[in-house]
This record gives structure tokens, sequence and C-alpha cells, in this order.
């Protein structure tokens, strides 16, 4: 395995009428030996195309690549010894499951016959060569389940057990790094859920290097070892699952990861309390440190409590909409500092109807302050 280093990597296309745009702007990025690294972002946002540089498949307009400290931007993608996972498997539909895992490891016959004898054991391919690839096969097929489906056609299998096969494929390789491109979003809800579960497990038993895009910030979150979140071209935090949680950067992090997203209100710090609309609550000690200026205040619909409406330091708001989800619920407030989301115990929320007025408070120890600004730094 390896480590993968950018160092104020860019990438520069011609935009429409002959100007340049940077589509991945100054990217630093240092991925340890074995680490489980996650670009998340939304769409358009550059993850596609960092990985794309990473694996060869896109050429570096600005910066240096590193693997294993070599600079690699001018090595052609067959020699980074580099496995890609896509998001439509990339499976060859002729060959069978088997026979698609042992395809990267068939260095000289490329031939279905060829993989065929290996796989068989016929003929000619009874070498030391054809051996070794045939108990790889097998190891890796154990690895995923996979042992029961060799002999079956991409068409003869679920979306699930393709992407195991497109995995299997690339792990038969046993390359230097993994790169997986939204390997899980043609699956359906349940089995994504299953199959990272799976992702997670495998990791941990290989200790790969994997670096992993998706949009999907609970995907990402479960995932990571280090989360790497990107908004227009560039990396706005780089940092635990936890830590962008607990502490996003900046307001587009605070925003992005999370559900329900941090409520994110604009507004004044004034003498140790948050103004916005003309409705004030004291924000306590943490922000003292603060002197009075405009900003915006973030709170995880977690930390919400609802009182009764005209309860000193609230903000009364009515209820817009109640989902109820089980164990929990999520009640919209609209109230003059806007639409407010609370995710509240199932249990306390069972009295309330829509239309009903109440007051919204929040736990001011867990309250962030932001910059003014759609990228707004943390205070
Ligand atoms: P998605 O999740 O939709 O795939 P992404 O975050 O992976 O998005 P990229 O595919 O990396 O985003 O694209 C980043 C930006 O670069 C986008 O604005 C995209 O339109 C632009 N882009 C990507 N490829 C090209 C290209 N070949 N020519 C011009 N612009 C491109």
């Amino acid at each position: 395995m390896a480590n993968v280093t950018l160092t104020k990597v860019g990438k520069l296309y011609e935009g429409d009428g002959g100007a340049t745009f940077r589509a991945v702007d100054a990217v630093d990025l240092a991925i340890n030996d074995g680490e489980f690294c996650v670009l998340v972002g939304p769409s358009g946002c550059g993850k596609s195309t960092t990985l794309r540089m990473i694996a060869g498949l896109e050429e570096i307009s600005e910066g240096d690549l590193a693997i294993d400290g070599v600079r690699v931007n001018d090595v052609t993608a067959k020699d980074r010894d580099i496995a890609f996972v896509f998001q439509n498997y990339a499976l060859y539909p002729h060959l069978t499951v088997g026979e698609n895992v042992a395809f990267g490891l068939e260095t000289r016959r490329t031939h279905r016959s060829a993989l065929v004898a290996t796989l068989t054991g016929a003929g000619a391919a009874r070498s030391e060569e054809s051996a070794a690839i045939r108990a790889r096969v097998a190891e890796v097929s154990k690895t995923l389940g996979l042992d029961a489906l060799l002999h079956r056609y991409p068409r003869e299998l679920s979306g699930g057990q393709r992407q195991r096969v497109a995995v299997g494929r690339a792990i038969a390789r046993d390359p230097k790094v993994f790169l997986f491109d939204e390997p899980l979003s043609n699956l359906d809800a349940r089995l994504r859920i299953e199959t990272r579960t799976e992702l997670r497990m495998l990791h941990r038993r290989l200790a790969a290097t994997i670096v992993y895009v998706t949009h999907d910030q609970e995907e990402a979150m479960t995932l990571a070892d280090r989360l790497v979140v990107m908004h227009k071209g560039r990396i706005q935090q780089n940092a635990s699952a936890q830590e962008c949680y607990e502490r996003p950067a900046n307001r587009f992090v605070a925003g992005f990861i999370g559900t329900p997203p941090m409520n994110i209100i604009d507004g004044n710090l004034k003498a140790g309390a948050f103004v916005a609309n003309g409705v004030s609550i004291a924000l306590g000690a943490e922000h003292a440190r603060i002197s009075d200026r405009v900003c915006a205040l973030g709170f995880r619909p977690d930390r919400v409590r609802l009182v009764a409406p005209n309860e000193p330091a609230s903000v009364a708001a009515s209820i817009a909409a109640l989902e109820r989800l089980g164990d929990r619920t999520d009640v919209a407030l609209d109230s003059p500092w806007g639409r407010v989301i609370a995710r509240l115990d199932a249990d306390a929320t069972r009295g309330l109807r829509e239309g009903e007025t109440a007051g919204i408070t929040f736990d001011a120890a867990h309250a962030h302050l932001f910059e003014p600004g759609e990228c707004g730094a943390r205070l």
C-alpha cells in the first residue's frame, strides 16, 4: 500500500467563450498509507476531477501528485499501480464473474479463451502463473462472497453483486491505491447501507489506501477515516468526520454535513446575545470572546428544544410540519428567524399538532458562529 500527496493541485478547463475555468483549485492533501479518505461535496465541486487526476485519467494542470513520495504527474494511468472502481461497474458482459475478476491478473493473454483456460487449468495454460491466478481469484471470491457466482455472467447478477465483482477485480491485482467514484449510487437504499458496511470491513482487512468519492454526506461520514469536504474546486475542511460535524470549519461545511442540516441564521452578535429580525437570545460564556459583529448563528436540529410560546429566551414560532420517523420526529417551525428544524424524541412530540405555536430555544454551548457569506469561517 502507499501514501498519496497532492500539493497545490489544480485543473483548468476551457470554459465558454474561451475563458479558463478552474475546476480544482490549489488542492493540498496528504493521504496516509492505509487510510480511507473520502472526497465529498455537491455536484460540480471538483471531487471526480480530483480523483481522475490521481488515477491518471485526467492531466494535472497545476501542482504535484506523488505516490509514496515519487512524483507521478507524467506517469501513465496503467503504470501508477492504481485500481479504479466506477459507479457503473464497467464489467465485461461477455465474461463470467471469475473471468472478470481474473481479467486484471491475466497480463499476457487477454482473450477470453485464455482466461477460460487459466481458470479451468486446461491445455497450455497449466503453468505456474495460471495456478497463481486461479488461487488469487478463489481467494478474492471468498473474501467477497462471490464463490457461488463464479460461472454467472454480469447480466445474471443483482446490482449489489455486480458491484462486488467490480471490487473483486480491483482487489485481485493488489494495487498500491484504490480509487472509488460513487460506487454505490446505482444501488437501492438498503443495499447501499449493506454494501458500505462491507466496504468498511473490507478496508480493515486489506489495510488499503482508498480514495473514495461521493456526494452523499452520510455515506462519506460512515466510511471516512479522513473526510475532505469540497466546494467550488476547493477543500473546505480536511478532518475526521466527527470533527467536521462538531467543529465545522466554515458555514458551507456546517450546512453540508449532518441530516437534517444545521439551522443557520444571519444576524448580529450584540453584547453576548445573538439578534436577528429584532429577536435576541443570549449565547452564554462560550461566545463571550467574540466582539460585536455581523455573523451567522448555527445550531443543529437535535440541539433545539421546544418550550411554551412566550417563555423568556425563546423565539416564538408556529409548527409548519411534523415528520414522524418512528423513534424521533422532525419538526419544521416558522419563526422571525425563518424556518427552523427541530429533531426531537418521538415521545416528546406526541401531543404536538401542525399549526400550533411553540417557543424555540437551543443549547447555547453547542451553538456555532460564522463570518457572513456562503463559506464564512468559523468564529
Ligand atoms: P458530480 O458529483 O456531478 O460528478 P463532481 O464534484 O465530481 O460532480 P467534477 O466532475 O469534478 O465534479 O466537475 C467539476 C467541474 O468541472 C464541473 O463544473 C464540471 O462541469 C467541470 N468539468 C468536468 N469535466 C470537464 C471537461 N472535460 N470540460 C470542461 N469542464 C469540465
